[in-house]
Parts: structure tokens; C-alpha cells; sequence
């Protein structure tokens, strides 16, 4: 009933579009949170055939899936605890982030016990104050490196860092940043440490701020299609269609409540047609009498209450029946809602929107790229002969 509808072709066409934007750079795609709730392994391997070189995930449970699935591309892996054991992700050639002593020491002992070399990315906080090691831990922190560099357990691959806030690129944080890393780096070499990669740009410094495209960039939410900066169109292509079916519509007189509370009462007769997704799919509780859906190229209201499981919608006089065909956010051509248009109706991000999509909603994965122009429009349905089931 509910599914989401991903356009691996938007996802090559939005690589092309990254490594073109950041020549003589690579491109790490960022494939998190199950590539940003896309599928990490149909999105990695789309974007691995359209110009990317490496993949980027938090843990190592998202590093092992892609693994797993076969990918051999490098693959940096950034959040872990520095009492988890990493063996895994090094018998696996995981690269690994570091940010402290204590991390180092951690893949030192995952060297020794695997008898492998562990690839390490020293990561400086240049600002952000998550990752990374700050000013003033960073010498120790190289000093450790060179230490078990020389030891011959680990490999110093990357020194890198993330930035705050790259949509503006005039922005006095950004600029602080930029000369912080420009110190990491240089500390970095007088510690005798010539890491072969640098990467510091997010989707938004993919697009406009080449003096931070280094040797790699790593875009996330770019990939998927949603513009990172406001107020730019750099043309890239909404990867996912979130679609739905009209269950059951009923003639309701004026002064019908809808839905819990209600929160929402006719005012005139009307039709009302029952939608089977509700915040557990990933429609945020918070969208209810404010959000809308495409319904045969028509928007209407979401009225009342968003449930767990289901929406109510108000089609007025529209010929609406069951199963008729509910766009929830898709590319915007036929007229539906965008991702971004969801993310102001629920006061966050796109990233939120699409990481939200409950894993019960199937996604289904598709690729015409001899049709480019009829996959583009969403409300073309896509034949079942087209799809890869995830
Ligand atoms: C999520 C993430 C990215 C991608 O950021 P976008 O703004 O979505 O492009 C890049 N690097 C790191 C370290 C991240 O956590």
C-alpha cells in the first residue's frame, strides 16, 4: 500500500552532478542511516557506477551490511565507542575515524589481535565540537599516530574534519573552520605525518566552496536529490517517491469530526478518503491540518489528526475512489509535495523527512535510464517489469 519508489537513476545523475561540481576531487557518497532511508546498498552501488569512489557510514553495522552485500570500495566508518571491539571492521578493510588516544589504542589492539594493518582518518574538531579531536588534544593525538604508524599497526589514510555550516559561504564560522583545518593540516606534516587524503566538504561545499574540495568530497543529502542550499538550484534530482492508496471514501455531512479529538470538523459536506500511512511510515504527527497530498495530479488536505498507521484526507468533489493513487512528496513535476515542502510543514530538514520513512514501507528500487525523461514524472506509474525489488 504505502511504498517508496527509488530512482537509482536520480542517484547517478546527482553523482555525476557531485564529482562534476568537485573535479579532481573523489567522491565519498554518504550512505548513513541506510542511505539516507533510500537503501544503502542499491544507492552505494548506484552512485559506485556513476563516479563516486568511496562510501561513508556511521557505524560499523552500516559498514559490515555493505560488506556484505559484496561492495569492495573503500568505505570510512565514523562512530563507535572506543571500548568496541573493531576487529571486524578491520579483517573487513573498514577505514576508521579517530578521534582521540584512546581510539588509536583501540585500532592498535585490533591490529595486533587481526594481524592486519588498520586504516585510520585522524579527524580534527575545527569547530563543530562533536568528532574530533580539539587544538589542543590534536598533537597528542598525532604524536600516538606516528607512534603506532611506526609500530606498524596502523596506516594514517586521511586527516579530515565536518563542517557546521557551509550554505554561506562568507559565513565567519565557515572561515574560522577553513583556517582551523588549514592548522590541523600543518600540524599534521610537522608531526611527520603525510596522510595521502584530505576531506573536509558536506553536500552544501560540494556545490560552492571549492578551497574545501581537497582530495575527497563526501556528500549525503545531495545524493538523494534535495538542494542543500536555500534559495539554489543546482539541478539535482529528487531520488525518492513516497506513494501510497486511497483504502476507502466516505460522504460525510458538515460537522463530522476527523480523526483523534478531533482536531479537525467539516465545515460543508465533503468526501473523505483514508490514506494507510501515518508517523510510523514517516509522516510527522506534527504535519496533520497543515500538510497536503497529491491525489491525480490534485492536492488536498490532511485533515485531523495524523495517526500511527493512517491519514484522513479532504477531496471535497474530486472523483476520488479507492485505490486511486496517493503521491505523499515525489520529485514536485505532477504537482505533488516535495521533501522540502514535508520538511517546512514539519519545521526540520529534508535529512529528517527521509530518514524517517518507517522501516515497514517497502522500498523499490528502479532504473530506466534509456527513458530518462518519463522516469523523471512521478505520477507516470512505473511498470512492475522496471522494478528491482530491494
Ligand atoms: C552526514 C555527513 C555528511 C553528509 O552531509 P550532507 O550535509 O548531508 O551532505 C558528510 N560527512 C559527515 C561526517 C557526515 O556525518
Amino acid at each position: 500500500m504505502t511504498r517508496a519508489l527509488i530512482d537509482l537513476d536520480a542517484i547517478a545523475h546527482n553523482t555525476r552532478l557531485l564529482a562534476g561540481a568537485a573535479t579532481g576531487s573523489g567522491v565519498m557518497a554518504v550512505v548513513k542511516a541506510d542511505g539516507f532511508g533510500h537503501g544503502a546498498v542499491p544507492v552505494a552501488r548506484a552512485a559506485l557506477a556513476s563516479g563516486a569512489s568511496w562510501l561513508g557510514v556511521t557505524s560499523l553495522r552500516e559498514a559490515m551490511e555493505l560488506r556484505s552485500a559484496g561492495i569492495t570500495a573503500p568505505i570510512l566508518m565514523w562512530l563507535y565507542a572506543p571500548f568496541e571491539t573493531l576487529d571486524e571492521a578491520v579483517l573487513a578493510d573498514v577505514d576508521v575515524s579517530v578521534s582521540s588516544t584512546t581510539g588509536l589504542e583501540t585500532l592498535a589492539r585490533a591490529a595486533e589481535r587481526t594481524g592486519r594493518v588498520a586504516v585510520v582518518h585522524l579527524k580534527a574538531d575545527t569547530g563543530l565540537s562533536r568528532g574530533g579531536a580539539t587544538e589542543a588534544e590534536w598533537p597528542d593525538v598525532l604524536a600516538t599516530a606516528a607512534k603506532l604508524r611506526d609500530a606498524g599497526l596502523i596506516e594514517i589514510r586521511a586527516v579530515w574534519s565536518h563542517l557546521a555550516h557551509a550554505e554561506d559561504p562568507a559565513d565567519p564560522g565557515l572561515r574560522r573552520q577553513l583556517e582551523a583545518f588549514g592548522q590541523a593540516r600543518a600540524a599534521a606534516r610537522e608531526a611527520g605525518i603525510e596522510a595521502p587524503l584530505t576531506h573536509l566538504a558536506n553536500s552544501a561545499a560540494v556545490l560552492q566552496l571549492p578551497e574545501a574540495h581537497f582530495d575527497l568530497v563526501r556528500p549525503g543529502i545531495a545524493l538523494y536529490g534535495a538542494e542543500p542550499i536555500p534559495g539554489r538550484v543546482f539541478g539535482l534530482r529528487p531520488a525518492m517517491t513516497l506513494e501510497s492508496t486511497v483504502i476507502l471514501t466516505k460522504r460525510v455531512g458538515p460537522g463530522t469530526g476527523v480523526s483523534y479529538g478531533p482536531e479537525f470538523v467539516t465545515d460543508r459536506e465533503t468526501t473523505l478518503a483514508l490514506v494507510p500511512a501515518g508517523y510510523a511510515d514517516g509522516v510527522p504527527r506534527i504535519t496533520g491540518n497543515r500538510a497536503s497530498v497529491a491525489i491525480g495530479g490534485v492536492r488536498c488536505p490532511i485533515v485531523g489528526r495524523v495517526a500511527m498507521d493512517q491519514v484522513v484526507v479532504d477531496v471535497g468533489e474530486h472523483p476520488v475512489v479507492p485505490g486511486d493513487r496517493v503521491v505523499i512528496f515525489g520529485t514536485g513535476e505532477g504537482g505533488e509535495p516535495t521533501v522540502d515542502e514535508w520538511a517546512d510543514w514539519a519545521g526540520t530538514n529534508a535529512h529528517e523527512i527521509l530518514t524517517g520513512i518507517g522501516t515497514r514501507v517497502p522500498r523499490v528500487h528502479y532504473s530506466v535510464e534509456s527513458n530518462e525523461t518519463s522516469t523523471r514524472n512521478p505520477s507516470r506509474p512505473v511498470e512492475c517489469a522496471e522494478m528491482t525489488p530491494s
